[in-house]
């Protein structure tokens, strides 16, 4: 049995009184919480710092793993994806399994205890059945043009049925707006609702993301062109990316939007006005890395939208850790507090998954971890108590 106390402790959701001691069990369950006054003085373990629950890692692409220090940065999102594809399949199988495992080992060293991870392929299966860490699974579909829906929908089921036949969690998850057609996006979202499953889809990571959208225009047209695959049929709606898709997501599925880089007002407004269940991931790294750009988290939070954090894919990420994410977020945009980026770190990653009965939150019975966050604003590192 441990009694912890620190300088401050952060629940998931706020500092607790500076008095309080976590009674935690050798397994690292939370057995009570108590007070300083109810513990034999020589029992307590002091610590320098703050603590706080485990981290939810809420966007990750295990299988990218192996493309680390690969991709060069800052060239935007399409000579990234175009990257992407040429790079990912040249590196043997032994190689990719390798880089996984030391990716899931990196996230656990890191005080990271559940993870949202994209997956295109079944590649991460074993590493997720043999980690430590909680993985739900997103299996995730691309087909911008309405006509593949049904196929792609129906393959996206078949790998879906190998993650859940091994007892990970998972759901499917269309890609993005611009590799999405409405229809994919509904009979996805409409899955997740039979199964009770959340979703994710990445949201407006680049300017010309809206360009595409409002006038078909700008990079994407060179993406499809490069690729070979014509998009004759997509018509320019006039608007932003997340204003064209947000009224076919199924509004009782807990759904990720990842980036929100170019998100506007106005975007925030309207998709926050048709969907209630929106949790709106921050990936800073991955932005810098990749566009140069952060979105707007004063914006996101005086709009109300529940933050979460992720650290995106080591392709574009130097390593995955939750709190470089929150150091990066504090040197760029220092008026956000580390209170909100924990609640966004802990307590909204869990209920975003839909494991807020174990993660999340430092409360009795929970086995949710224990981190340690020591140094400065902007450049804290975390230890691992539990
Ligand atoms: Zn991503």
């Amino acid at each position: 049995m441990r009694f912890i106390s620190a300088n401050q402790i952060f629940s998931g959701k706020e500092y607790l009184p500076t008095n309080t001691v976590l009674v935690v069990s050798d397994s690292g369950l939370i057995e009570d919480i108590t007070t300083k006054e109810n513990v034999e003085f020589s029992n307590i373990e002091h610590f320098e710092g703050i603590i706080c629950p485990g981290f939810i890692n809420t966007h990750c692409h295990l299988e990218l793993s192996h493309l680390k220090n690969l991709i060069k940065q800052q060239t935007g999102i399409i000579d990234f994806g175009l990257a992407v594809i040429k790079h990912r399949n040249e590196f043997s199988a032994e190689l990719q399994q390798e880089a996984m495992r030391l990716a899931d080992k990196e996230m656990q060293t890191q005080g990271i205890v559940a993870v949202g991870d994209i997956s295109n392929t079944n590649e991460s299966i074993k590493i997720k059945k043999e980690s430590n860490l909680y993985y739900h699974t997103f299996v995730e579909l691309i087909a911008l043009n309405p006509e593949r829906a049904n196929l792609v929908f129906d393959t996206g089921k078949q790998l879906l049925s190998e993650y859940t036949k091994v007892q990970l969690s998972a759901s499917l998850a269309p890609h993005a707006p611009y590799s999405a057609s409405l229809e994919l996006i509904k009979k996805i979202t409409d899955d997740c609702f039979q199964l009770n499953k959340p979703t994710s889809i990445h949201n407006q990571e680049s300017k010309t993301e809206n360009e595409f959208f409002n006038s078909k225009t700008g990079d994407y047209l060179r993406l499809y062109e490069t690729i070979k695959i014509s998009i004759d049929y997509f018509k320019a709606t006039g608007t932003s990316s997340l204003q064209t898709i947000i009224s076919s997501l199924n509004q009782k599925v807990n759904t990720l939007l990842v980036h929100n880089t170019f998100s506007s007002k106005e975007d925030i407004e309207i998709a926050k006005n048709v969907h209630q269940q929106l949790y709106w991931c921050l990936c800073p790294n991955a932005n810098l890395y990749i566009e140069n750009a952060l979105p707007d988290i004063n914006l996101l939070n005086s709009s109300g939208c529940t933050l979460t954090i992720g650290t995106d894919s080591l392709a574009s990420n130097s390593n995955l850790s939750i709190i470089d994410e929150i150091n990066t977020i504090l040197k760029h945009q220092p008026n956000n507090s580390l209170e909100l980026l924990l609640n966004a770190a802990t307590c909204n990653g869990a209920k975003f998954l839909g494991i807020e009965n174990q993660f999340g939150l430092l409360e009795k019975n929970k086995e949710c971890g224990i981190n340690l966050i020591e140094g400065k604003t902007g450049n804290y590192s975390v230890k691992k108590l539990a």
